[in-house]
Parts: structure tokens; sequence; C-alpha cells
């Protein structure tokens, strides 16, 4: 469906009413209907022939699809989006459409586990060599740089870390060499950061997330600049992985709150942020609005907000036995892994455990926190009790 907005000069709030469909195609209902469907019907000999239909078969895409595509294409500043059934799919197509046998790739020593374990399992299985670096190494990873070097990956703020990376020093190294650049933006969305604008090739959204926004889905999202989109679609129709159409509904549903939810969940993640800095059994706050997270000054240089996602390192007194008592217990706060839903949610981690060219060294041990919608003096009374517990 054509939108009547995609080239148009309103507002992002304005856009995210509008985009991705179209009433007057829809016997005048608001939203777009969910197409499912494999086979597609031609009248004509000459039209099959020819494949003159708009869409082909179902794998080649759907009126739904199409819609979250566009959509997400207006809000990146892309060339063009493909959707994956998860996060984790579209950073496998990301990397296959950018890398091939023989190729050297670049991955930031905090990149999300996950991705770390299809480079060294999947990808390495196919030839293609993954060196790690440092996520601080700014513009010193030219020296890291060799001849079949074909894509720097990064992820920024770092999952579970933050480090919030030089993204503009890696770019322009990347651009020089001819490199290709992805980018796992899930934390930020293009709502925050703007990948395209910065010079970055690919960039990946779990949808999964803020998107979603409800623990009810599950999404990826790749788009590309005008150069990498080509590349990026025809590995898209060559393995097929779509999303299903209600995951698609789902999603452009979520894009219409999407600015309003991050935007509240900038603020709230800041308030708790702010007040657990305040709280002795914290020495540190890893986000990437405060000065304690590496890269700070990076954060407030190229990103236009932040969301509701940060760590904390708490004093090294406290052991595995205190965090225990502090997390079986809590009321408000669950835990679970996935982020970017309505609930609050805490889980400790230790990435220490798999890094493999920095230290980390946190001190003490470290939480991670998801800050949800419920009321803010609720979330801040179920920590409190949750820190005194560390004491028992
Ligand atoms: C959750 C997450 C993913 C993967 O998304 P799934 O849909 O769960 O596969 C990728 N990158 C980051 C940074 C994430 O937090």
């Amino acid at each position: 469906m054509v939108n009547k907005i995609e080239n148009s000069t309103f507002q992002l709030s304005t856009k995210l009413t509008q985009l991705g469909r179209c009433p007057d195609e829809q016997c005048g209902f608001v939203n777009s209907p969910i197409y499912r469907g494999s086979t597609v019907i031609y009248n004509t000999y000459q039209d099959i022939e020819n494949k003159s239909a708009r869409f082909s078969y179902g794998t080649a895409g759907t009126p739904t699809i199409e819609n979250l595509e566009n959509a997400w294409s207006v809000l990146a500043g892309a060339k063009g989006t493909v959707i994956s059934p998860s996060g984790l799919g579209s950073i496998a197509l990301a990397l296959f459409t950018t890398t091939k046998s023989g190729d050297h790739l670049l991955m930031p020593d905090s990149v999300y586990r996950p991705t770390r374990n299809f480079c060294n399992g999947m990808l390495k299985r196919f030839g293609v060599e993954t060196q790690y670096y440092d996520p601080m190494i700014g513009c010193d990873i030219e020296k890291l740089v060799r001849e079949n070097t074909s894509t720097i990956f990064l992820e920024s703020p770092g999952s579970q870390s933050f480090e919030v990376q030089d993204i503009p020093a890696i770019v322009a190294v990347a651009k020089k060499h001819n490199i290709k650049t992805i980018i796992d933006n899930t934390w930020a969305t293009p709502i925050f950061f703007q990948a395209h604008q910065h010079g970055i090739d690919l960039s990946l959204e779990a949808g999964t997330k803020y998107l979603g926004g409800h623990s009810d889905l599950l999404m990826g999202l790749i788009s590309a600049n005008e150069q990498t989109w080509p590349a990026l679609r025809e590995a898209y129709d060559h393995m097929a992985m779509l999303p299903g159409a209600e995951d698609c509904f789902l999603a452009l549903r979520g894009l219409r709150t999407l600015h309003l939810r991050l935007k509240e969940a900038e603020k709230r993640g800041l308030e708790m942020a702010h007040w657990l800095k305040h709280c002795p059994e914290v020495i540190k706050v890893l986000h990437p609005a405060l000065t304690d997270c590496p890269g700070h000054e990076y954060w407030k240089r190229d990103f236009k907000g932040s969301s509701g996602l940060f760590s904390i390192v708490l004093d090294p007194k406290f052991n595995s036995e205190n965090v225990a008592k502090m997390l079986d217990n809590m009321s408000v706060f669950s835990m679970g892994f996935s982020w970017g839903g309505f609930e609050s949610l805490i889980i400790p981690f230790d990435c220490t455990q798999y890094r493999t060219v920095t230290k980390w060294h946190p001190e003490g041990l470290t939480l991670r926190l998801q800050i949800g919608l419920e009321d803010i003096d609720d979330l801040k009374h179920d920590l409190a009790q949750g820190l005194q517990r560390l004491h028992q």
C-alpha cells in the first residue's frame, strides 16, 4: 500500500500515526487488514509469464508485511527494511548479507551473547573468521583491519555492560576501507539513534523489545541504506525467513505509540537510575546518560535519548547468597530475560564468563534492570526492600 505520508515533511509523531495503512484501500477502516496467504492468483497467461502481480507468492511478501517494512524504513531513514521472526534471526540474516567464506569479521566483545554464539558456530563453519574487539576501541579499530575484513559489527550500548561506542570514528574507518557496518540498535531504536544518518549500512532492531512493547511478540527488523539494500533484500529472498502476519499487525500497532512509550521509559529509567546511585549498596550505575557509564560522552554527542534498560554494580561486600535473598523475594520486579515490555524486570548477569579480549572488572556483582510502567514509588519501595535483604 503506497502511503502518502512516506515523503512528507510531517513530524515523527504524525508520521507514526499514518504510516503503513491506507483507509481508502481498506473499505474505510482505520487499520489495514491482516493478509495471510501462500498462493497468489494470476488472471491470464500473459500475467503469469510476466509475473506481473504486485505480490507474486506468499514468501515474496504480502501487503501486511510490506506495510510494516515501509513504515519502519521511514522511521529508520532507510532505503528498505526486511523483517525476521526474531531479533536473532535478523542478526543472522544481516551477517549472511555482508560476509562470505574467507572473510574476516570484527565484533565487539560486549555483543549480545547469542550473536557471539552465531559467529563462533555457524559463521565459523562457513569459513568466516570472527575477531572480537574492545567496544571502546574507537578509531584504533583501523589496526585490526585486514585485507579480507568485510564487516564491522557494532552494538551500542553493549549488552548488559552498556559501553557506548564511538560510532562515527568506527564508521569512518569502515568507509575508508570499504567495509560494511552493521549495528544492533535495539536499545535506542531509531527514535533515539538514527543509525543510517550516522553512516551505518545495516541497522538491526529486536522488535521483540520496545516495538512489541507487551512481551507477547518475537520479531527482528533490518533496515538498509541505499548501497546495501539490494544485497539485504537478495539474502532475505533466498532464505524466506519471513514474519507471521499477526506479528506484523501487532508490530504496526506498537509503532503508533513507540515514541510515547520510549519517552516514558526514558523518564522512568533516569529517575530510577539516579535514585539507585544514592543507595549505599550500589557502587555504580551503568546507564548511558550517567557519567559512570563508559562512553557516556559519545551517548551525549550522538543519541537523542535513553531507554529504560540499564545495569548496576553492587558493593563487593555482597556475595551471591545475599543477591539470592534480594532477588527471590521481589514483589514488583520479576526475573526474566527479554525487556521493553510494560513490566519491570531484574536479572543477575556476569560478562566475565565469556569475554575474550577485554577484562570486565565490575568489582561487585551485577544486576540488569528494565523499568516498566508500574508506579514509580512502588518500584523504589520494592528495590529498597530488596537492597535491605542483601544485608541479611
Ligand atoms: C533481545 C535482543 C536480541 C534478540 O531478539 P530476539 O527477538 O529475542 O531474538 C538482539 N539484540 C539485542 C541487543 C537484544 O536485547
